[in-house]
């Protein structure tokens, strides 16, 4: 996709250090880290998201979060880490080709995952 700057990030159009490069993969450091360790894990493949995924694309998903537990390791967090993907623009997916979070690193323990709970509640 030529819009797309995932796919420049895999055709290296721009410059990335890669945590993880292999044939269908890449990894690379979030430029807005939202934790101490914050990782962004992407098929090389365009993909704009989870609702695209089809079923010869299992394999790929399952080996993308073996990498992110592999990534967990090398970054010293394997004890405690969260992988996430947002899936359409209402959940706060920003960039349209799939992509997982790998995040931790947290001092103490994880913040609260309770973000919109309010909302719900209040309506
Ligand atoms: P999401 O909001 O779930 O779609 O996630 C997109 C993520 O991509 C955000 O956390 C951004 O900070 C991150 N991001 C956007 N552009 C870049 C970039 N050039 N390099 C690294 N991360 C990026
Ligand atoms: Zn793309």
């Amino acid at each position: 996709m030529d819009d797309c700057i995932f796919c420049k990030i895999v055709n290296e159009e721009i410059p990335t250090k890669f945590e993880w490069n292999d044939n269908e993969v890449v990894a690379f450091d979030d430029i807005n880290p939202i934790a101490p360790v914050h990782i962004v894990i992407i098929p090389k493949r365009h993909i704009e998201s989870l609702k695209e995924v089809k079923k010869e694309d299992v394999e790929l998903l399952g080996k993308i979060q073996k990498i992110a537990s592999e990534l967990a390791g090398k970054k010293g967090i394997k004890d405690a880490f969260r992988v996430l993907t947002a899936s359409g623009k209402g959940a706060g997916q920003t960039v349209f080709h799939l992509h997982y979070h790998l995040i931790g690193g947290w001092k103490d323990k994880a913040p609260e995952m309770e973000a919109g709970k309010d909302e719900q509640e209040s309506e």
